[in-house]
């Protein structure tokens, strides 16, 4: 049995209260002061040299080498996200973890607490991340530029899985996450009197019909892509005035980068035209873009010998491709040096991510932090080292 499993099931009790406190502790993106103030007091409690208030509210967590001072390397993260999720629910606004950051946060905490006390090779060589805002897709980046990954050579993400794609007990060392892209226009046209609409344009013909054209951007339908309207609107004024202000939200998803930007150009393409067209006039206000992931194949081997050692080969999903998005993916696209994992974590997570009613299994606690402590103390005891710069990507 792989000892930080033995360890993590001895923590149960432990890892079940973390995670009931965050829990209880639900913040919108770049808001997370009370979640970090307790992460910053439990890992500070361990002897992590914990540094607050990056983005805002991000914490970088080091395990200090004493004779050393500061982080000697090679350097191994791990990396878990904060923010709930806004849901309204009977007219009210209510934040909640339903995309269990929560849960992420608990087994990185753990997975620190069990590496500081049981790996000597994780002094000053252990970083624990804790990111703001991943669901606006700007937390990962704002860390980066806070310095939150300079000087780490290996970094390793993970998620929980909903029940769909895999069980408790079973885990990807490869979560394939689509690339996404979020295109936001501002729709502006003409005012006039409703009787005189011949004198206007109305901007709720041209976002209807801007609809329609984006609708009739066709994905391969053997590629893994998507292109949906998700928002839209058109005036908001007196019932005699034709509108002269609307927007329009686009979502893309796809398997890969080249595709998400192919269908991104097509979207744009046709929006404008359409627009244009009725006489309108269409604006990019913004482009939020999730990358796709790049992983290097010793991390992919890393995290993969982590899993068969808590949960046996039986648990071993090789790959998992899902059509979410992560901002993890900067960490490694925005760092070439950076050697990335992620890994998806069986839960039994249902009804779905993202549900205000979502519930998981406990286990996955013990079996996610087991999993991550088990990755960094193989970087940490193998001696592995990195070129820097490395573009062939393995170890
Ligand atoms: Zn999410
Ligand atoms: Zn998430």
């Amino acid at each position: 049995m792989s000892v930080y499993l033995e360890a993590a099931v001895d923590m149960k009790d432990e890892i079940e209260e973390i995670w009931t406190a965050l829990h209880g502790m639900p913040e919108p993106p770049f808001q997370e002061t009370k979640t970090a103030g307790f992460i910053a007091y439990r890992l500070s409690e361990a002897g992590f040299d914990v540094k607050k208030g990056l983005a805002d509210t991000g914490i970088v967590a080091d395990l200090g080498d004493p004779a050393a001072g500061d982080l000697t390397g090679p350097v191994i993260a791990l990396r878990a996200d904060m923010d709930a999720m806004r849901h309204d629910i009977d007219g009210r606004e209510v934040w909640v973890h339903s995309c269990g950051h929560d849960a992420h946060s608990t087994i990185v905490i753990t997975a620190g607490l069990m590496l500081a006390r049981r790996c000597a090779g994780a002094r000053g060589r252990l970083r624990l991340i804790f990111q703001p805002g991943e669901e606006t897709g700007l937390g990962a980046g704002r860390m980066i530029e806070a310095g939150a990954v300079r000087g780490v050579d290996a970094l390793i993400g993970m998620h929980l899985r909903p029940v769909s794609e895999c069980r408790v007990g079973q885990a990807t060392p490869c979560l394939w996450h689509s690339a996404g892209r979020t295109l936001s226009y501002s729709v502006v046209g003409k005012p006039s009197h409703t009787g005189r609409p011949h004198l206007g344009i109305n901007v709720a013909d041209a976002v209807a019909m801007a609809t329609l054209a984006v609708n009739n951007v066709k994905p391969d339908p053997l590629r893994c892509a998507t292109v949906n309207v998700v928002a839209l609107s058109a005036g908001d004024g007196p019932g005699g005035v034709i509108p002269e202000r609307g927007s329009l939200t686009v979502n893309i998803r796809s398997e890969s980068d080249q595709i998400a930007d192919e269908l991104s150009s097509k979207v744009d393409g046709a929006v404008r035209a359409v627009v244009a067209a009725n006489g309108a006039e269409a604006g990019l206000k913004r482009e939020k873009q999730m990358p796709a992931p790049r992983y290097d194949e010793g991390m992919i081997a890393l995290a993969r010998r982590a899993i068969v050692s808590v949960l046996g080969e039986g648990g071993v999903v090789e790959k998992i491709t899902t059509p979410g998005s992560e901002d993890f993916h900067w960490y490694a696209r925005r760092t070439p040096r950076l050697h990335a994992a992620y890994i998806g974590l069986g839960a039994n997570f249902s009804p779905g991510l993202h549900h205000p009613d979502a519930s998981f299994d406990k286990k996955a606690l013990v079996y996610g932090a087991a999993i991550l402590a088990e990755a960094a103390a193989d970087f940490l005891n193998s001696g592995i080292s990195f070129e820097v710069g490395c573009e062939g990507r393995r170890m």
